[in-house]
């Protein structure tokens, strides 16, 4: 991509290493596991625990958890729908470099909108964007609730609260789907790591 940036003097500098070349050095090949779920649905539980199941394989992997990068990154947002686009849009550009750069990276965010992950796959390495529902009825989350937000959100003392006063859209066509009332966090992991030896050689 030579040209500069419509409207703006901004050009893109290729890189001199290709993605097969980063492949072979390391060994896997870089991608992204977005998990999308209901707060209280296992997002960050399942990814914590691949990312340490892959890096006692050998695997270089990265959680970029939702809760964490509100601290940083995306200190300045809040719960608004303009504003959890924006968050997603930025976590996916992040998603995106890390993919690109080789790392298996392990996106644990509710994004709650079903055009904002187009997004995020859209702009992920072609073919290396694997989203996992993180699925438990609203009713399991709820009962759940390891941090309390529900009874938070219920009571009035939270606004805008994802499958309580903000909508969530299931994902319509994801490469997993993992009901964890069902399944074992395990059986999660597991089903996951499958899903990515067929597609980036962890
Ligand atoms: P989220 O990141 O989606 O908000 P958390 O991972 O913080 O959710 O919390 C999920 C809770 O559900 C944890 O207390 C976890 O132990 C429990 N849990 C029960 N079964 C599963 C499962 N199969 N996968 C993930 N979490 C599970």
């Amino acid at each position: 991509m030579s040209q500069p940036l419509e409207g703006k003097n901004i050009f893109w500098t290729p890189s001199k290493v290709t993605p097969e070349q980063r492949d072979r050095r390391s060994g896997q090949s870089g991608c992204v596991v977005w998990l999308t779920g209901l707060s209280a649905s296992g997002k960050s539980t399942i990814a914590t625990e691949l990312e340490s199941a892959l890096f006692r394989q050998g695997k270089l992997a990265y959680v970029l958890d939702g809760d964490n990068t509100r601290h940083g990154l995306c200190s300045d947002l809040g719960f608004s729908p303009e504003d959890r686009k924006e968050n997603i849009r930025r976590l996916g550009e992040v998603a995106r470099l890390f993919g690109d750069a080789g790392i298996i990276c392990i996106a644990a965010f509710i994004s709650p909108y079903g055009a904002d992950r187009e997004q995020a796959r859209q702009i992920a390495p072609p073919g290396k964007f694997i989203e996992v529902y993180v699925n438990a009825p609203l009713e399991v989350c709820e009962q759940r609730d390891p941090k309390g937000l529900y009874a938070r959100a219920r009571s009035g003392e939270l606004k805008e609260f994802t499958g309580i006063s903000a909508p969530y859209e299931p994902p319509l066509n994801p490469e997993l789907e993992l009901r964890t009332d069902q399944l074992t966090v395990a059986e999660c992991v597991s089903a996951i790591l499958e899903r990515l030896e067929k597609i980036s050689g962890a």
